[in-house]
C-alpha cells in the first residue's frame, strides 16, 4: 500500500485580506503528502534547491514521508507568490520562478516503480506523462492541473487524460479546460476524453464528481472563516486519494463518495491557517468529527418537521 506523488514543493509568497506570508512552506507535493499521509504511506517525488530550510525537511521527515524520491539540485527552490481578494475560490499568480524546477526531469527510484497509487500533482503536463511512463501499472491513477497548463499545453493534458484513472480541477479549470460554460457539460465533456472519474472543486460550494452513474454533488465543510486557501486544492487531493488507497484502491461509488467527504474535511483545515501551520496541528479525532459533522450537515431533515 502507499501512494507515489509527482508534484511541487515550493516556498510561497501569499497575501490574502486577512494577512501575508513570504516564503512558507507550500508546493503541490507537498500539501498533498501532507495530506495523505493521515491515511497512508507516501512517497514524495520532487526537487528543491540548496536554499530550502533544513526545518521543512525535517518536518515532512517527522512526518514519515518517504523524502527518498526527493532530489536537492544546484540552485533556488520554486517559487509562487500570489494573493487573493475577496473572493477566495481565485488565486492570482504575481510571480512563478522555476527555478530547479526548469531542469526537473523525474526519474523514479526503482523502490517506487511498482506503487499501487499514482498521484501527478499540479506540474506540467509532459512531466506528468513521463511520470507515467515510469511506473508499472498502479490501480490508481489520479492527476491535477491549473490554468497556466490548460492556457499553454491543452494537448498534452489531453494526452494525459487517456492515461489516468480520475482528473481533479477546480470549476474554473473545468470550464477553461472543456470550453463549456456549464459544469455539468464540462465535467462530461472531460470524462469524454479518457478519465473514468472527473472530480471538479467548486470551493466554498463542494464538489462534484463525474462517473458512469452520473454526477455526484458534495457539499462543502460548513467553515465560518477561511484564512488562506492556498493548498486546499492539494490538501483535498490528499485527503481523497489517502482514503482510497488505504480502501485498498477500490473504485466503487461508496468509497468515491466517502473519499469526496474525507478530501473535504482535509482542505478545511489547511485552510484555516498560512501555509502548513493548520495541518500540522490537525489530530485523527479532529478529521473524525468533522467528518461526522459534514455528514449531518448533508443528511437532509426530516420531512415532518417542514
Ligand atoms: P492549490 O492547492 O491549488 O491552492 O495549490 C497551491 C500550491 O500550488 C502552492 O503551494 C504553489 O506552490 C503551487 N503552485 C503554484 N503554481 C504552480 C505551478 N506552476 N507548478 C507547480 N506548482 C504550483
Amino acid at each position: 500500500m502507499g501512494i507515489v506523488v509527482v508534484g511541487s514543493v515550493a516556498l510561497d509568497s501569499v497575501k490574502t485580506p486577512f494577512g501575508e506570508r513570504a516564503n512558507a512552506l507550500g508546493g503541490s507535493a507537498v500539501y498533498f503528502s501532507y495530506s495523505a499521509r493521515f491515511f497512508t504511506d507516501v512517497k514524495l517525488v520532487g526537487v528543491v534547491g540548496r536554499d530550502f530550510p533544513r526545518a521543512h525537511l525535517d518536518l515532512l521527515r517527522r512526518r514519515k514521508i518517504d523524502l527518498s524520491g526527493l532530489r536537492v539540485a544546484d540552485g533556488d527552490t520554486f517559487r509562487w507568490s500570489g494573493y487573493y481578494e475577496n473572493d477566495l475560490n481565485e488565486a492570482k499568480t504575481l510571480d512563478t520562478r522555476l527555478n530547479v524546477f526548469e531542469r526537473f526531469s523525474p526519474d523514479l527510484p526503482e523502490s517506487h516503480r511498482s506503487a499501487d497509487a499514482v498521484f501527478l500533482a499540479n506540474i506540467d503536463p509532459d512531466l506528468q506523462l513521463r511520470v507515467l511512463r515510469q511506473v508499472v501499472r498502479p490501480k490508481i491513477v489520479a492527476a491535477d492541473t491549473m490554468n497556466l497548463w490548460i492556457a499553454t499545453k491543452p494537448d498534452r493534458l489531453k494526452a494525459l487524460c487517456k492515461e489516468i484513472d480520475i482528473l481533479i480541477l477546480n470549476d474554473g479549470e473545468a470550464r477553461q479546460f472543456s470550453g463549456k460554460a456549464s459544469l455539468i457539460q464540462a465535467g462530461r465533456t472531460i470524462r469524454s476524453w479518457g478519465p473514468r472519474y472527473v472530480v471538479v472543486k467548486k470551493g466554498e460550494h463542494g464538489a462534484l464528481l463525474f462517473s458512469t452513474r452520473g454526477v455526484y454533488a458534495a457539499p462543502a465543510f460548513p467553515l465560518e472563516e477561511v484564512f488562506d486557501p492556498t493548498g486546499a486544492g492539494d490538501t483535498f487531493a490528499g485527503g481523497f486519494m489517502g482514503y482510497l488507497n488505504r480502501r485498498g484502491n477500490r473504485l466503487d461509488e461508496a468509497s468515491l463518495h466517502q473519499a469526496l467527504f474525507y478530501g473535504t474535511v482535509m482542505a478545511s483545515f489547511t485552510v484555516e491557517k498560512f501555509s502548513l501551520d493548520r495541518l500540522k496541528t490537525v489530530t485523527s479525532a479532529q478529521i473524525r468529527a468533522r467528518l461526522a459533522q459534514l455528514h449531518r450537515v448533508s443528511r437532509p431533515r426530516s420531512l415532518s418537521s417542514l
